[in-house]
């Protein structure tokens, strides 16, 4: 007797190639197996996914949250797990002075899964641009300080996945720190055997400059902005690298956030063959009353323009859990995987979605978000908040 089985709904495991109606039964937090739905089992409990999609417990590969200590941070329980997303991977909100902090107040705390990205600069993203006073990240040099970094990691490293940067202008005194500190966070990377992750947007680097900075397995994130340093040129066409560096295993995240998915820059880059690895949401305080909301969302706009539904699972379940070294135990629904599981209804319904610049398409499909497991325990969803039909 199983302790729970999902009947009837239409399973979606890119890991296994299933798109199929399947029963799923869970047996001690893990999947105990996937089953024939015609043939009855017996089980303490069930639910009915008739018409309903079953897939693995989505990940979302861009998130900030760390609340009360960076003033990004989100609750992962209220804004991820309520809404689907069973893994988050914090995108270095925290640096190596505060990761005691957010692993004893969040990472140990949460519900939610949660990794994290080391940020290079050890006091982490606890400011914004319009905080007073703005700690930019490589204001001051000093902040990087490659041996903290490392010392932290190694202190972390069950939990760490990555050693971020971010090139940006507006935190690196005009961009006179930008190149080193891209350079100090490539040496902690290497340190720590760690793949490097970096954010480029309004930097005074060329794209050209952090792309040849990566290796395989490394990952630039916010592949989609229509800023300065962005993957191609003033005629929307990709820069010949961009496809190079995909080739040859650098990993590109969405990190929509508030200003990293242009409609007008999306559809070009897919018709030219550019495909995002993972659909990160960079769900961040900024953000969650739009234009980003929730990571279905973002899944939302990318079957918009037209990316297939397994597709797209894909890139928020399987791709994420690979990077992450986690194939057998998340990302997937096969046999003795732990029991993160999302149910997700496709609606057929006018779904306005709005992008990072403001412009807003209608969209004709919706994912409502029924049901979430975590480790074979049924989580409360909340429904999307009222707030998209009516802004940005
Ligand atoms: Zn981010």
């Amino acid at each position: 007797m199983y302790d729970f089985v999902l009947t009837n709904g239409t399973v979606i495991d890119p890991a296994v190639g299933l798109n199929d109606r399947r029963n799923v039964a869970l047996q001690g937090g893990r999947v105990a197996a996937i089953l024939d739905p015609n043939v009855p089992v017996v089980a303490h409990q069930t639910l009915d996914c008739s018409g309903l999609l079953v897939v693995p417990g989505l990940i979302d590969f861009h998130v900030h949250v760390f609340p009360g200590v960076s003033n990004f941070g989100v609750d992962p329980d209220e804004t991820c797990l309520a809404r689907g997303v069973t893994t988050v991977l914090d995108f270095g909100t925290a640096g190596g002075l505060i990761f005691d902090g957010f692993r004893r107040f969040v990472i140990d705390a949460a519900k939610t899964r949660v990794k994290a990205l080391m940020l290079i600069a050890g006091q982490g993203l606890i400011s914004s641009n319009d905080t007073k006073p703005a700690l930019g990240e490589l204001w001051d040099i000093a902040y990087c300080d490659v041996e903290g970094c490392v010392e932290a990691v190694e202190k972390h490293r069950d939990c760490v996945a990555g050693i971020k940067v971010r090139c940006m202008a507006d935190i690196s005194r005009g961009g006179l720190n930008e190149a080193e500190g891209l350079r100090l966070a490539r040496q902690a990377a290497d340190e720590t055997k760690l793949p490097l992750v970096v954010h480029p947007a309004n930097s005074t680097l060329t794209i050209q400059h952090i792309l040849e900075t990566l290796r395989p397995g490394d990952v630039l994130t916010h592949c989609f902005h229509d800023k300065n340093c962005k993957l191609v040129d003033s005629a929307t066409q990709l820069w010949p690298i961009v496809r190079e560096k995909q080739r040859e295993g650098i990993q590109f995240d969405v990190g929509h956030g508030w200003g990293s998915f242009a409609w007008r820059v999306v559809r070009p880059m897919l018709d030219q063959g550019f495909d995002p690895d993972f659909l990160g949401s960079d769900l961040h305080s900024y953000n969650t009353n739009g234009p980003v909301f929730d990571l279905v969302t973002t899944l939302e706009k990318f079957l918009h323009v037209g990316m297939s539904l397994p597709d797209v699972i894909r890139r928020s379940t399987a791709t994420c859990a690979k990077w992450l070294g986690m194939s057998d135990e998340i990302g997937t629904l096969k046999p003795g995987a732990c029991a993160d599981i999302t149910v997700l209804d496709v609606v057929e319904c006018e779904n306005p979605l709005t992008d990072s610049e403001g412009f807003t398409e209608i969209a004709n499909r919706r994912l409502d978000v029924k049901a979430c497991f975590r480790a074979g325990n049924r989580v409360g969803v909340l429904p999307k908040p009222d707030a998209r039909q009516s802004r940005i």
